[in-house]
């Protein structure tokens, strides 16, 4: 089913500068913040863990490394070498 997310809101929300590979897109799924590709589109996070919850999203900078998923940063920290 989905949400109808519009992208155009999205992006009103979030203030410039957004680099995607510095500063993903997060989700929160039950009670922990998952990165993912792309906010409207995904139904998986970076580690595999598959998002049924989606009870908000932001941005990895919003959230704060400490909140984020253990193994989606360390897969942020891998792709950034
Ligand atoms: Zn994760």
């Amino acid at each position: 089913m989905g949400l109808p997310f519009s992208s155009l809101v999205i992006r009103k929300a979030v203030p410039a500068p957004m680099n995607p590979e510095t500063n993903p897109v997060v989700l929160l799924t039950e009670d922990t913040w998952h990165i993912v590709a792309h906010s409207r589109e995904s139904y998986m996070a970076w580690c595999g863990q598959k998002i049924t919850d989606r009870r908000a999203h932001s941005r990895l900078s919003t959230i704060g490394r400490e909140n984020l998923c253990p193994e989606c940063l360390s897969l942020f920290i891998e792709r950034k070498r």
